[in-house]
């Protein structure tokens, strides 16, 4: 009996998988297509009529799905067209930086809607920026115009994706914070943690111009398995409080053994350098990052320079102002830049000896002076690279700039909906 009972529940768990499958397959159709008939769908899918049809009145239902009137005209019969609904759920991406949160809405076919982002002092404990991405992520949720299917919130350091928590790092200084657990009993929709540079990776390879087709249809269509990056080998940096790696390898997002790689922040550059808040010593955060930009706006002073940003607080001292001053010739600037430029050029050429990619695309909070940056990491990587002397590829900067990770937070929700969206389809239309 008891064997009887668990073929029969086996069996319904297949049944509702193919379901789901066909489902998924249905939506990533439309979504590819923008608008088709019953009968197109059948088409593109193989499966037949019937079944297509009985798929669609269960995406209506669910209203992931909405009829958009009737296809006339001299090839196939009319039929009732369909498109995706992009009031069938709306999708919350966070961003926790060492020093900032952003969030942005979107609708169910990824078009933001809201946008926001907070400075914080870089010190700020866990607790409070933790508290100011509820907030923001609340504020979200209050101008969603539909249920919100998912919040991924990207965070920088070592991530636990399957529990949840983030390991280890240096910009929120703490380890083993269950940061899933915590926000879940704050905001009433499902929670995703990932690192913050693998989703900037997916939201900047996939849909960006440094990697593929220019929108965010394409990182869906990656990850769901319908297409690939345009460029196959890409590293991409997010340097901003710290520094994170995304490596696109083979058009994959590689992540490592526990998941945890791209923590390049911590790569030993400079054995003899600073004690960086990893309690090791010349991290190449301590002579790549925003800090180290700020280190050296001081240093220049020390060496007799002069300049406005001298006159600055460390609140009011920022990326942008430091950009702005180097673009009007500000010689503090220039050089803090230059500094900056070499240390990433030559961490940049160590990583390029292993991966050998074939772009290296730069964001983060530092990517509004990626212009300034790359003439000095490419002058860096044609001296210290045998592997880009000899087969050079390109440095870009990040199409999304510091947007990247919300890009590819809201695709990492989207995409595992349109890959089984059951979990929709019990729900009714609101
Ligand atoms: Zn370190």
């Amino acid at each position: 009996m008891l064997t009887h009972q668990t073929n029969q529940s086996s069996a319904f768990t297949a049944q509702a998988m193919v379901r789901g499958g066909n489902l998924g397959a249905v939506l990533r159709a439309l979504k590819a297509e923008r608008t088709l008939s019953r009968a197109d769908a059948a088409k593109i899918t193989g499966l037949s009529r019937a079944t297509v049809s009985s798929l669609v009145s269960q995406l209506l239902e669910a209203g992931l799905v909405r009829e958009v009137g009737i296809r006339t005209g001299s090839v196939g019969r009319p039929g009732t067209l369909l498109e995706l609904n992009p009031l069938g759920g709306s999708v919350i991406s966070v961003e926790i930086g060492g020093d900032f949160v952003a969030t942005r809405l979107s609708d169910f076919v990824a078009t933001p809607i809201w946008q926001r982002r907070i400075g914080l002092a870089e010190d700020s404990a866990l607790s409070v920026v933790l508290e100011v991405a509820t907030e923001l992520a609340t504020l979200a949720m209050e101008q969603a115009p539909a249920e919100v299917i998912g919040v991924c919130v990207g965070v920088p350091g070592l991530v636990d994706v399957e529990r949840g928590v983030l390991v280890h790092s240096s910009e929120l200084d703490c380890t083993q914070a269950p940061i899933r657990s915590w926000l879940s009993a704050r905001l009433d929709a499902p929670i995703h943690l990932v690192e913050e540079a693998n989703l900037s990776a997916l939201g900047e390879v996939f849909s960006g111009d440094s990697g593929a087709a220019g929108s965010i249809d394409a990182v869906l269509d990656s990850m769901a398995g319908l297409g690939r990056a345009r460029c196959a080998d890409v590293l991409y940096l997010s340097v901003g409080s710290g520094i994170h790696g995304g490596f696109v390898v083979n058009g994959q997002l590689m992540s490592g053994h526990r998941g945890f790689a791209g923590g390049v922040g911590h790569m030993v550059v400079d054995p003899g350098g600073a004690v960086c808040r990893c309690g090791g010593r010349g991290c190449w955060d301590t002579r790549a990052s925003q800090r180290a930009l700020f280190d050296q706006v001081h240093a220049q002073a020390r060496r007799g320079m002069h300049s406005p940003l001298l006159r600055l607080t460390s609140y009011q001292l920022t990326v942008d102002r430091v950009v702005a001053a180097a673009r009007s010739g500000d010689p503090v600037a220039v050089a803090a830049l230059a500094d900056v430029g070499q240390w990433l050029g030559l961490g940049i050429a160590n990583l390029v000896t292993a991966l050998n990619p074939a772009r290296i695309v730069l964001g983060g909070t530092l990517s509004p002076a990626a212009d300034l940056l790359i003439p000095t990491i490419d002058t860096m990587l044609r001296d210290t690279s045998l592997v880009w002397a000899a087969g050079p590829g390109e440095v870009l900067p990040a199409s999304h700039g510091r947007d990247a990770c919300l890009v590819g937070g809201a695709a990492t929700i989207l995409a595992g909906v349109f890959s089984d969206p059951l979990s929709l389809t019990g729900r009714k239309a609101g």
